[in-house]
């Protein structure tokens, strides 16, 4: 599938484990009316405060499983030890009808997207140090640590996949107003990109020439 004038864009968010990315994806979304996050299928089990089709659609293994067979998900990939998946249609539908998709997704996952949608825009949020990573995953408690120890460890792999992205913000502490906006400044550019642009092909509709 190619992107047209009337197609939204595709925005893939990566980040580590507790890099803050839930925080920036929702704040993005209160500012930007014509985006929409894709709300991913995990077999992990909730935490604390999540809720069903609004954090993630939360299913059995089986249940995914079923699914991969389908083909209903754009990618998907075992991270840690469950799995996660893009729901296709939602995706393709909202793209379709000129909404901007927001995917915040792992480096697996972003890779693979980026074989389907190479237009789409690929954003990496760094912590501001490693220590800084390894304090916020403790402070919230919500993991073990072998669980904690895990996602760290993780972190050298994302590293290593960062090149592939379009843009690297850093998620300084308590600046999440800063990170949102730099996202912003990116998304506003892009949509101005040439190929993004709907006013000129307006013009040339009208059969003006330059
Ligand atoms: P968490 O369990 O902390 O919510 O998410 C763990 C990791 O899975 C995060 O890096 C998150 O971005 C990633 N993730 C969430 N949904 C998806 C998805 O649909 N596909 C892939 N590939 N990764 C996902």
């Amino acid at each position: 599938m190619t992107m047209n004038n009337q197609e939204g864009l595709l925005i893939v968010i990566s980040g580590s484990s507790g890099v803050g990315k839930g925080t920036v994806c929702s704040k993005l979304l209160e500012s930007q009316p014509n985006m929409k996050l894709s709300v991913s299928h995990t077999t992990r089990p909730p935490r604390e405060g999540e809720k069903e089709g609004i954090n993630y659609f939360f299913t059995s293994k089986d249940a995914f499983e079923a699914n991969i067979e389908n083909d209903a998900y754009l990618e998907w990939a075992r991270v840690y030890d469950d799995y996660y998946g893009t729901p296709r249609d939602f995706v393709e539908q909202n793209l379709n009808v000129g909404i901007d998709t927001l995917l915040e997704i792992d480096t697996q996952g972003a890779i693979l997207v980026k074989e389907k949608f190479p237009e789409g825009i690929f954003i990496f949020l760094l912590p501001p140090s490693y220590a800084a990573l390894k304090a916020r995953l403790e402070g919230r408690n919500t993991e073990t640590p072998e669980k904690i120890a895990k996602r760290l460890s993780q972190f050298q792999a994302e590293l290593a996949r960062v090149p592939m992205y379009d843009y690297v913000v850093v998620n300084e502490e308590g600046k999440v107003d800063e990170t949102v906006a730099k996202i912003q400044a990116i998304i506003m550019a892009e949509h101005l990109k040439f190929e993004h642009s709907k006013d000129y092909t307006v013009f040339s509709m009208e059969g003006d020439t330059l």
